[in-house]
């Protein structure tokens, strides 16, 4: 059972406070359009008393003046009732924002909470402060130091691996939060909240004001904050980039992909397809990685195809909540009539849609479906090529030999993720090792949070994941040491 979506009061300085701000946020199941609860919606005046109360906490309080090892020690309990509660977390996204149950288990809620253990594990081992000798005959000591109160922003579509990917390992290196997390999803945000503050954190090390776009905006341009952790899409990162760039305010920008996925000449076709079923399809194509280009052979293209379209017409449409449901509805009206525009830009500019195209799933008459669409003749330089689209939408674009194939891959503004199908795995590595993108797989797509995860080009700024993404949350500072 999903936890109450019926809250009234924002987490500030270690208390639940009534907020300023009277406005409220409707929860909404996109499986029904029903409105199921609300939150407060934070004003201005709420994102100042939440980044004084981080600063405060970060400026006077103890937890930046915690050893590295202290702070371990008393987050580390987390790990435990976090896997204790990863149901009711999967049932808290599954019914926010429509991702179907048996994908929630997996990677909305198991994959976070093997996230706190590799987070925990890994600060743990981190090399906090180093001695090296210098080239003069002494030695320099190199800190890592917290970089301050961290303003973390995060989207809908993966809403708590992203708050666990910005908060956890901003408070392991010693940084007090604010979260705002997406108005859609606030509920998960919640959820991990209180878990913190279950831990007995000191007060202002975590604070919480749910709220829209107006809210992140007040947190970025507020002068208490000294770092931006932002997942979102790309004109939201412009814009945030803007404001913190004058100010030199840190900022990490995790933004939005359109990731070629490049099936060689020898792989085999029923393999690749299946998945590519998952790779492209997941989360309802609610996925910043997904992969949303597929590159086929010229010279085996019907093959190709043929075999794609076979998967995504198997694909399991329908009601979040059945285990069996592969493909739910998305997020919002507002993303449903997006995607469905989409829908009709890929066919106005020429595209064959082989499985799907407009309209609804046949049997679901609410909730906000599309069918889930492939796209075959498509050219890369047709829009529904080039725009994130940020739903169940692909395009199968041919090419002629490897080096066609890894220009069209580069020719995007975006550089998140890629994947190379082969039956060779070195060739696969070769060609991978070719695309200017963040997080490359060879015969499948998977994030690893062991191992830096970001976007080149307009897909982003910084890393997350792995040590990196604990070094995303210090300034490096040397002293040096003579006699
Ligand atoms: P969005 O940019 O609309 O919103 C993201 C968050 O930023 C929300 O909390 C929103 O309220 C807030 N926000 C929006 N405009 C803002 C502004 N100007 N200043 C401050 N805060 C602002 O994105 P979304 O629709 O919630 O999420 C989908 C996008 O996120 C896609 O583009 C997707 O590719 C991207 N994404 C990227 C990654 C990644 O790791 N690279 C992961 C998940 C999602």
């Amino acid at each position: 059972m999903a936890a109450s979506a019926e809250r009234r009061r924002i987490l500030i300085g270690g208390e639940w406070m009534s907020p300023a701000s009277a406005a409220l946020l409707p929860v909404v199941d996109p499986s029904t359009g029903e409105v199921y609860g609300s939150v407060p919606d934070c004003d201005a005046a709420d994102v100042d008393a939440a980044v004084r109360a981080a600063r405060a906490a970060f400026d006077d309080g103890p937890w930046p003046r915690c050893s590295p090892a202290e702070r371990v020690a008393a987050l580390a309990p987390l790990a435990g009732v976090y896997e204790s509660g990863v149901d009711e977390l999967a049932a808290i996204v599954t019914a926010e924002m429509g991702s179907p149950i048996t994908f929630s288990r997996m990677a909305q809620a198991a994959a976070p909470s093997m996230m706190v253990r590799t987070f925990l594990d890994l600060a743990a081992a981190h090399p906090w402060e180093e001695r090296r000798p210098t080239a003069f005959g002494g030695t320099s000591v190199v800190r890592r130091l917290p970089v301050g109160v961290v303003a973390a922003i995060t989207p809908w579509n993966v809403p708590q691996v992203v708050v666990v990917a910005k908060v956890l390992p901003a408070l392991l290196a010693g940084c007090t939060v604010v979260l705002k997390p997406a108005p859609e999803t606030p509920v998960d945000a919640y959820w991990f909240t209180e878990l913190l503050l279950g831990l007995g954190l000191p007060p202002g090390v975590v604070n919480l004001v749910p709220g829209g776009p107006d809210t992140g905006r007040a947190l970025v341009e507020h002068p208490g904050v000294d770092k931006v952790a932002f997942t979102g899409s790309t004109s939201a990162g412009r814009e945030i980039a803007s404001s913190c760039a004058p100010r030199f305010v840190r900022m990490s920008l995790e933004l939005g992909g359109k990731s070629a996925a490049i099936v060689l000449d020898d792989a085999d076709p029923e393999r690749t397809a299946a998945g590519l079923r998952f790779a492209s399809f997941l989360n309802s194509g609610q996925a910043c990685a997904a992969q949303t280009r597929v590159l086929v052979p010229r010279s085996r293209r019907e093959e190709f195809v043929g075999a794609l379209a076979a998967a995504v017409a198997s694909l399991r449409i329908g009601d979040p909540q059945d285990p069996d449901t592969e493909v739910g509805p998305l997020v919002s009206e507002v993303q449903r009539d997006r995607v469905a525009e989409w829908i009709e830009v890929g066919l106005a500019e020429g595209a064959r849609p082989v499985v799907g195209g407009p309209g609804r799933p046949e049997d679901l008459d609410r909730g906000w479906y599309v069918r889930p669409t492939l796209f075959d003749r498509v050219d890369n330089a047709m829009r529904v090529a080039r725009e994130e689209v940020f739903g169940p939408v692909v395009c199968v674009i041919d090419y002629d030999d490897v080096e066609d194939a890894v220009a069209i891959a580069e020719d995007s503004e975006y550089g998140l993720a890629g994947s190379v199908w082969t039956a060779d795995r070195e060739r696969g590595l070769a060609v991978a090792g070719r695309i200017r993108a963040g997080t490359l797989g060879v015969n499948h797509y998977g994030a690893d949070f062991g191992s830096p995860f970001g976007g080149f080009k307009a897909s982003g700024l910084g890393r997350e994941y792995g040590p990196e993404g604990l070094d995303a949350f210090v300034e490096f500072q040397s002293i040096s040491l003579l006699g």
